[in-house]
């Protein structure tokens, strides 16, 4: 047995996170000396909250350093339960697992019922990690590409989605507000992708990380169903909506049969979310007049970004609704520049010092002609990175 030989589960991990053209630009800065402008971050640029630090900090202080439930501690699950009971269905502590991040959360999820060769629907683009975890597992993603529309952006393709229901489709996951397009889908679809995971007995897993940056319209959460508990997994966390990315603090809501069993596979992964960051997420329910704060903020930063990017002949824009991303269309100038959507996002570090994302790395077909840009940026330096993408679209255009 070679130390290189890896598991069926290791080899499996195909794609790039976003990760890389971070540190492609941090090299280039080093060599070229050029102030980079990053529109690849995927997390607010603020601290987190004054008054979450402290809280953290108290626990720490008084010594609140052991294991907890694998659950998470009953205050912070009931917390979460009455925030989502105030807002949508009701909704027990029983009904809630903290996880370390999101990212464990959907990982819990998929891992409670992906058999090899089930079939999990994922919408084109997604985030990169949805499909990377159902291929872990032996699962197959399935994508249905979603329909662009130049002015008003991405929409579901429903009737993609049912044709592509089989006997082997375990899941259809959702992220509504979607990374990496910025939508805010529309409710009636959702209502509508709800009622086909209810009568073709898919379960839905909804990923709803973004749900306070909203900008424009109305979201619709699986959680408004009374019958959600029937066929619904839906996974939220603090990273986002308190800039609490480096906390790893995420959770799941199911229900509580299905809970048990999530808290059965935590407790022989990770034993339990870290204590004292637990303490701070219970201090993050009083923090939502910051929250408001930076939504504003990030408001204003979408909609200076926005002018900015019309500015640019060549691409297309579309205003997002939700989250903090925006994700143009850019296929003409790939066209004429011959580069792939990779080599677009490398050369714009390299000659300009501007961080994107290619639209490739949220698999699979559709982010080939897209990049994303994070307006989790200050208002000078998204003026100045647009001016610069600008610039070198501009050049690439120039025959
Ligand atoms: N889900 C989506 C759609 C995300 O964009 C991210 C982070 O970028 C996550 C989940 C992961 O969140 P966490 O930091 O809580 O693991």
């Amino acid at each position: 047995m070679s130390i290189d030989q890896f598991s069926f589960s290791a080899n499996s991990i195909t794609g790039e996170s976003t990760l890389i053209y971070q540190d492609y630009a941090r090299q280039v800065q080093k060599t070229k000396g050029i102030k980079i402008i990053n529109f690849g971050i995927g997390q607010p640029d603020l601290p987190t909250f004054k008054r979450i630090r402290e809280a953290a900090k108290k626990a720490l202080d008084e010594g609140f350093t052991a294991y907890t439930s694998a659950y998470g501690i009953d205050e912070l699950r009931q917390k979460i339960a009455d925030y989502l009971s105030s807002k949508y269905d009701k909704v027990k502590k029983e009904e809630v697992i903290v996880t370390p991040g999101a990212k464990t959360a959907l990982y819990l999820a998929f891992l409670l019922y992906i058999n090899p060769g089930d079939e999990v629907i994922l919408f084109d683009p997604s985030f990169y990690s949805y499909a990377e975890v159902v291929k872990m597992l032996g699962g197959v993603p399935v994508y249905v590409k979603m329909k662009f529309n130049e002015s008003t952006g991405f929409s579901l393709n429903l009737s993609d989605v049912e044709s592509k229901i089989t006997k082997r489709t375990k899941m259809i996951v959702l992220n509504n507000p979607h990374n990496p397009t910025g939508m805010v889908f529309d409710p009636i679809e959702i209502e509508k992708l709800m009622q086909i995971a209810k009568e073709r007995n898919v379960i839905l897993l909804s990923d709803e990380i973004y749900d306070y940056f909203i900008y424009e319209g109305k979201m619709k959460s699986v959680l408004e169903d009374p019958e959600w508990r029937d066929y619904v997994i839906y996974v939220n966390g603090f990273s986002k909506t308190f800039s609490m990315t480096g906390w790893r603090l995420g959770y799941v809501v199911a229900k509580e049969n299905v809970i048990k069993k999530m808290a059965a596979l935590a407790a022989n992964i990770y034993t339990c979310p870290t204590s004292f960051a637990q303490k701070g997420a219970i201090e993050a329910f009083n923090a939502f007049d910051e929250v408001k704060e930076m939504i504003a903020l990030f408001k204003r930063r979408r909609d200076v970004m926005y002018e900015e990017l019309k500015k640019i002949k060549g691409i297309q824009v579309y205003k997002s609704s939700g989250a903090f991303y925006m994700f143009p269309y850019v296929g003409e100038v790939l066209r004429k520049s011959n580069l792939s959507v990779k080599d677009f996002s490398l050369k714009l570090i390299e000659e300009k010092g501007v961080t994107t994302i290619p639209g490739e790395v949220f698999p699979l077909e559709v982010g080939k002609e897209f990049i994303r840009l994070s307006f989790a940026v200050n208002e000078d330096d998204i003026r100045e990175g647009i001016k610069r993408m600008k610039e070198f679209i501009e050049m690439l255009m120039t025959p």
